[in-house]
């Protein structure tokens, strides 16, 4: 037992000697399964290996972690660890800056990260992390890129992209600014490109009925619902049957069911699956080519310029069997779905604007209506329904949630696994050949695709027929990588280089998964709303057969940004918080307590040094009173019992103890850390009071006093163990207690080390 605590709180001293004192003991090692014992797979978000740690990871691993924390010190087997989000532009960007290749530099940074997120204390199980760069988990990758190929969910479309000429490459969107490259700052173009997407649709609905599921468990909180709900976009209507006179039928979709008389037009989908039906003069079949190439991203197009295409053709109106004109246009893709639609002006701002485009004539259009589906109060006329009941309307959903994307034109992704062959055409790799790999050597400029131009990964054998064949060279998005991220962390190192049939069918896995919460960003929605459609694809095609709901997360926590002076922080705007800096100066501790204590999870946190001194005086005032309460020698001979005159001040502690214990409890079961400390905080409030009190009545504190008001402060240490792992910890020792596994959460008598 260190008897010679400092008296003075030093955070520097006391973290470094818990941290070396858990890697020794490998304090957060993913422990073996056993029958009976609860287990959680807490999910932390897996960061952009950009560099450095910045407030924000704190933010969020500070949530994660109290839970980690507390879910351990109630005794259950916990799973804490993550991957590092490696592929993609910004790693790109980072190397082309340094001059390095993409590989050489996200090892480093991803170290660098380590480094940083040990030094906070985060309780993570490195063991089980990994960088998704790497060879062994990119497979991960081909391989789910297989399955879905397999499963008809993955095709190949056309697609348009900005094109940089001088540079003779495609450019993401934050590549372009004000229309020009962003490296050569010459003018962009639209060029058509070929490109893999994921098809969604199919389980679409599925996400949506399974959200109700979500929700009553309780555990999913009200932001990633609505962050789900918002990715859906799920539109309540009615949908209806029409005929041409040529007897060519369409079933038409509108939220507007009590406006069907309103209707002035018909706009349909150029992904809809009967849209041909629609084309026959050439030149509408022309332009429709043209459209389909730019008309099937996720975005919400602008209806002042989004294309229309008329088809010369017209279908009866619902209500008054007038011809309404037949339009081809993407905006029914980015609001509803590959579907068709009335459109209906008076009642919708987009069909508003398309109806001025086409010269329509409309009556009293309501600028005030705008996607309002249900709101009709003050509207002079009387409906027309009636007239429309006759054409068998029903109800019906459509949803904007759309297929999109996966490939990119770089070279610092995932190969994606195909090769083109002239007599086979466009041939999978089969399973036992993955991984294509990467070649390491890669160094992007920004100049053209790089793996493009090697030959030596170009060039390969058709599976196929034999014969030479040239291999796909963009690579996955890593949006795409992130369909899986969350999995592997489920698999003890010693088991990744099984092929992954082998891996999904380990016992271990199959007892961790789901995810029992997800803590992630508040921009986590989209991410969260394909992996939950990826995962039940997988259940249907065999290896996540065992989670019957398809859901990767039982529970889910967004929260929101840390934002200073009520802005965004940014290099630019000079208003950036350094961890580096807050950590040299006040300790882990501290930092992570004041990212909780200074707003819920659900708000953003506006930064301000004062949350950060206030919790720097609390837990320097924690640490000094424990230290002077243990040294403090008793008034009074024990033997010869003194006038009780303090009773009810110690029942009183006792009870202020078990209330808070209680709902310290409870708010960590929700992930309500910033009451949870501020609860701990009033009970420390109510422990110096109960010795100011005594020491009104007495000179000092009796034997029973000193008994009450140390016990009191064994459960507030044990309590700060989640927020303030190393002062709590080394508390704990001072104390007595052993210092050889986890410090319990009180209540819980004993945690046996596994
Ligand atoms: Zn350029
Ligand atoms: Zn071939």
């Amino acid at each position: 037992m260190p008897e010679q605590l400092p008296k003075r709180y030093d955070p520097q001293t006391i973290e470094a000697r818990r941290q070396a004192a858990w890697r020794a003991r490998d304090a957060f090692r993913t422990p073996e399964l056993t029958e009976g014992q609860p287990r959680k797979y807490i999910k932390p978000s897996a960061p952009f290996t950009s560099g450095n740690i910045h407030i924000g990871h704190v933010r969020s691993y500070s949530i994660g972690d109290a839970y980690a924390r507390f879910t351990r010190a109630r005794g259950d087997a916990v799973l804490f660890s993550f991957g590092f989000d490696a592929f993609g532009l910004p790693a790109e960007l980072g190397a082309i800056a340094s001059g390095e290749s993409p590989s050489d530099w996200v090892s480093r940074c991803a170290s660098h990260m380590q480094g940083q997120l040990e030094r906070l204390g985060f309780s993570f199980d490195w063991s089980r992390s990994f960088l998704s760069s790497d060879a062994l988990m990119y497979r991960w990758s081909q391989w789910l890129f297989l399955m879905l190929l397999d499963a008809g969910l993955v095709y190949q479309g056309t697609g348009t992209v900005d094109w940089c000429e001088t540079c003779q490459t495609t450019l993401a969107t934050i590549q372009v600014e004000d229309g020009l490259c962003w490296r050569c700052h010459n003018p962009v173009q639209l060029i058509q490109q070929t490109q893999w997407y994921l098809r969604i649709s199919s389980y679409v609905p599925e996400n949506d009925a399974r959200l109700e599921e979500l929700e009553r468990s309780g555990i999913w909180d009200e932001s990633s619902l609505a962050s789900q709900r918002f990715v859906l976009g799920r539109l309540d209507g009615v949908e209806l049957d029409l005929r041409a006179p040529d007897g060519v039928a369409l079933t038409v979709f509108t939220p507007h069911a009590d406006a069907l008389g309103e209707a002035r037009f018909i706009a349909i989908s150029p992904r809809h699956p009967d849209v041909e039906h629609w084309v026959a003069d050439p030149a509408v079949i022309e332009q429709l080519e043209e459209l389909r190439s730019g008309g099937l991203e996720r975005d919400l197009r602008d209806a002042e310029q989004i294309p229309l295409i008329d088809t010369g053709r017209t279908l009866p109106s619902p209500a008054t069997g007038e011809p309404l004109p037949v339009l081809i246009s993407p905006v029914v893709d980015g609001r509803f779905g590959a579907t068709a639609v009335l459109g209906i002006p008076a009642h919708d701002r987009t069909d508003a604007l398309i109806a001025g485009r086409l010269g329509l004539q409309v009556d009293n259009p309501d600028e005030d209506r705008d996607m309002d589906v249900n709101e009709d109060e003050n509207k002079g006329e009387p409906p027309i329904e009636d007239r429309s009941s006759g054409i068998g309307q029903r109800p019906a959903v459509r949803y904007r949630a759309n297929d999109f994307s996966i490939s990119r034109q770089r070279s610092w992704g995932t190969p994606i696994p195909i090769v083109y062959c002239e007599q086979c055409g466009a041939v999978p790799v089969p399973q036992e050949q993955l991984p294509v790999l990467l070649p390491l050597d890669l160094k992007p400029t920004g100049l053209g695709n790089p793996l493009a131009e090697r030959e030596d990964f170009v060039q390969t054998v058709c599976p196929g027929c034999g014969g030479p064949a040239r291999r796909e060279t963009d690579t996955l998005d890593c949006h795409f990588d992130a369909l899986w991220l969350w999995v592997p962390a489920c698999v003890p190192a010693s088991e990744r280089e099984r092929p992954l049939e082998e891996i999904f069918a380990l016992e271990d896995l199959r007892q961790w998964l789901p995810s029992e919460r997800l803590v992630a960003g508040s921009d986590s929605g989209n991410f969260v709303f394909d992996q939950r459609i990826v995962s039940k694809a997988l259940r249907d095609i065999g290896p996540l057969a065992f989670l019957a709901d398809g859901e990767p997360f039982a529970g889910c926590l967004f929260h929101e940004m840390v934002i200073r002076d009520g802005r965004k922080m940014s290099k630019h705007l000079g208003n950036v918080v350094d961890p580096d800096e807050l950590l040299a100066k006040y300790g882990a501790d501290t930092v992570r307590l004041a990212t909780l204590y200074a707003a819920r999870p659900q708000r953003s946190l506006n930064w301000s040094d004062s949350a950060v001194l206030r919790c720097h005086r609390f837990l320097a005032q924690v640490w000094e009173f424990s230290l002077r309460a243990l040294d403090a020698t008793p008034a009074g001979d024990p033997g010869e019992p003194a006038k009780d005159t303090t009773e009810h001040l110690r029942l009183k502690l006792s009870t202020w103890c078990a209330a808070a214990v209680e709902r310290t409890t409870e708010e960590m079961e929700s992930l309500e850390m910033h009451s949870a400390v501020r609860d701990v905080m009033r009970l420390f409030d109510r422990l110096k009071d109960f010795e100011k009190r005594v020491l009104a009545r007495q000179d000092a504190l009796s034997p029973a006093d000193r008994e009450a008001l140390i016990e009191a402060l064994g459960v507030l240490i044990q309590m700060l163990g989640p927020f303030a792992p190393h002062l709590s910890e080394e508390l704990w020792i001072a104390f007595g207690h052993e210092a050889d596994t986890q410090t319990p959460w009180p209540g819980v008598s004993s945690l046996t080390p596994v």
